[in-house]
């Protein structure tokens, strides 16, 4: 399958999984997850209508977005340390996934020079990957968040635990919609945005109320270096 279809397949995915939930198409954006894959395979989506990409690595995201048309959207989606806040707070990205810590925020705040969208990650399941904040902890982040001069909370992302069976990850995914739904509530602050499901379980998370779903291989083949 050419990576033209493989776009069409997964918004056909994508539709038929908002109609199930009774959700319109365009509550739910896809990220096209080019990490690994070189500036011609982001082309080849980009021809076939595809406008936003998420990248895991500053690093590799600083290199490949030059070469790509300056009219693509970019978000970083992988952990982010203090020390690279500074380029990734530069606009080369719309937006920050993987806010995780007070310190990444105020790094950020700091370089930020326009708004900048941020979610926080959260750890919802304690399991896995050490990455993303504990449940406990988003509250304090949203409202250093909003105490923020450049940086925006726009909602929250979180990572479950691989599992071969994706029907696992629901709990995951409608815990962090309920965790949303509590810290809007008591932080005041709105809240819309939830990325959550992968290749692998992007249509259950759908279901659960994700609004950006960041999908890699099925987009663009398998990749040889595992992350
Ligand atoms: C790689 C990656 C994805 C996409 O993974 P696939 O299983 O290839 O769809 C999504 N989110 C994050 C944070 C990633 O690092």
């Amino acid at each position: 399958m050419s990576i033209r279809e493989n776009i069409e397949a997964v918004n056909a995915r994508i539709a038929a999984a908002c109609e199930r939930a009774g959700r319109g198409r365009d509550e739910v954006k896809l990220v096209a997850v080019s990490k690994t894959k070189p500036a011609e395979a982001v082309m080849e989506a980009a021809e076939a209508g595809q406008i936003l990409f998420g990248e895991n690595r500053v690093q590799e995201a600083h290199v490949k977005i030059p070469q790509c048309p300056g009219s693509l959207q970019w978000h970083l989606i992988g952990h982010l340390q203090s020390n690279k806040a500074r380029i990734a707070a530069s606009g080369m990205f719309r937006m920050i996934h993987s806010v995780d810590s007070e310190k990444l925020l105020r790094a950020l705040d700091e370089y930020a020079a326009v708004p900048l969208p941020v979610l926080i990650q959260v750890n919802v399941s304690g399991e896995g990957s050490k990455e993303g904040c504990a449940p406990g902890e988003a509250r304090a982040l949203i409202e250093a968040a909003n105490q923020c001069r450049k940086v925006e909370v726009h909602g929250l992302m979180t990572i479950p635990p691989f599992t071969p069976d994706p029907e696992k990850a629901r709990v995951h995914f409608s815990n962090l919609r309920k965790l949303r739904d509590q810290l809007r509530q008591e932080t005041g602050t709105p809240l819309p945005e939830l990325s959550m499901g992968m290749s692998n379980d992007f249509e259950i998370a759908i279901e659960e109320g994700a609004t950006f779903v960041r999908v890699g291989s099925d987009v663009f083949g398998e990749r040889w270096r595992m992350e």
